[in-house]
Order: C-alpha cells, then sequence, then structure tokens
C-alpha cells in the first residue's frame, strides 16, 4: 500500500515520519530528488538526492517521477522506481510529500492511506517556527503563509492528526498504518488460503 503523509512545514512531520518508520516493520521509505542544495548534516542519496535543474527536467521530459512539485521554489519528487521496488520487496511505501504531490498521487492510486498532520494552531505553528531558530524571519511569514494555503487540502486527505502532543500523535499514526493493513481488501490474496480451511473442510 501506499501511504502519503503530508503537512505544513513546521507541523513535526519528521518527528513523527521517523518514529513511524521506527516503530513500524516491512515500512520502505522513498527517497525524493530535489533541486535545492543539501541542508546541516543532509547526505545525499539519505534525506534526498541532488540533483540540478536541468537533470530535474531531463527526467520529467523521461517520465521517471510518480509525482514531482515546485515547493518554495525548488523541484521535489518521487522517482517511481521505489514505488516499483517497494512492491517487489513486499513493503508498504511511505511518502513524505507536500500537497500538490499528494493530490497527484491520490489521483493515480485511489486505495492509498493519506494522513494530513497539522499543529494545533497557526500561533503554535509559529512558535514552532521561531523555535527552531533556523530560519530568517522572511522564512517564518513565507512559511505561515505557505502553512494556510496548505490546510484547503487536509479535507482531501482520509485522516487528521493535530500534532498536539508528539508520543500520542505517532501512536494515532503507527495505528493508522496498522488498521489500514489488516483492511479485507488488502489482504485478500493471504486470507483466500485460510478461509479455503473453513470452507472446504
Ligand atoms: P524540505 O525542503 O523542508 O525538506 O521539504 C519541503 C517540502 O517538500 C516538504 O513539505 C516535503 O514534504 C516536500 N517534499 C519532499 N519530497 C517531496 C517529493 O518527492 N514530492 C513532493 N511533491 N514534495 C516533496
Amino acid at each position: 500500500m501506499v501511504i502519503i503523509i503530508s503537512a505544513p512545514s513546521g507541523s513535526g512531520k519528521s518527528t513523527l515520519v521517523n518514529e513511524l518508520i521506527r516503530q513500524s516493520p516491512r515500512l520502505a521509505f522513498s527517497v525524493s530528488y530535489t533541486t535545492r542544495a543539501p541542508r546541516g548534516a543532509e547526505v545525499d542519496g539519505q534525506h534526498y538526492h541532488y540533483i540540478s535543474r536541468a537533470e530535474f527536467e531531463q527526467r520529467i521530459a523521461l517520465g521517471e517521477f510518480l509525482e514531482y512539485a515546485e515547493v518554495f521554489g525548488n523541484y521535489y519528487g518521487t522517482h517511481q522506481r521505489y514505488a516499483q521496488k517497494a512492491e517487489t520487496e513486499g513493503c508498504d511505501l511511505l511518502l513524505d510529500i507536500d500537497v500538490q504531490g499528494g493530490m497527484q498521487v491520490m489521483a493515480k492510486r485511489p486505495d492509498a492511506v493519506s494522513i494530513f498532520i497539522v499543529a494545533p494552531s497557526r500561533e503554535v505553528l509559529e512558535q514552532r517556527l521561531r523555535k527552531r531558530s533556523e530560519d530568517a524571519e522572511e522564512v517564518i511569514q513565507r512559511r505561515l503563509q505557505e502553512a494556510s494555503a496548505e490546510v484547503r487540502y487536509a479535507e482531501r486527505y482520509g485522516y487528521t492528526i493535530v500534532n498536539d502532543n508528539i508520543a500520542e500523535s505517532a501512536q494515532n499514526l503507527i495505528a493508522i498504518v496498522r488498521a489500514e493493513r489488516v483492511r479485507y481488501s488488502r489482504q485478500q490474496q493471504t486470507l483466500a488460503p485460510i478461509l479455503a480451511t473453513y470452507l472446504n473442510p
């Protein structure tokens, strides 16, 4: 199954995604391609694949992306190969992508699980962005504006997590993935032989 997680910057998404990966087996994280420069201790191939605009556009033309979007002036995209790899390995594919990408994946994969994470209020988000203190005032203002635009998409996602308490939000995220995995429709292949033992004793 494909799991889409989107959230305005500063909502605590990365912490929650890391916790989900740590606590859930059989999850494959898609490492996105981006044209933005690496930040801090980010490692090429681990956090993102860092490529030039020209290379990104070439890959768009070749149809390599499951989805892509321009966020804060840079391209970001999910390579098809991660979706294929997850499928062959029997893993669920985890996508940490923006709302534009989320819409594209939902259109292509209507059975995708979609989760939107939001801070309890704009005020709390602002406090969190300031606390990180890695961004200039102008960047903080832009992120807040962006958040107002992004929350309009919340209703298009199947689940919403209001991230007030990290531990509780992480538990909710893990619970969503666990519950989605035991849906009848996702277990048909494994269930068939089990149910057959009852039907043909
Ligand atoms: P950042 O530059 O802070 O790592 O990410 C900025 C935004 O881009 C985040 O909302 C993140 O979810 C989104 N993003 C990261 N990778 C992708 C991707 O492959 N596709 C899309 N559409 N958005 C992405």
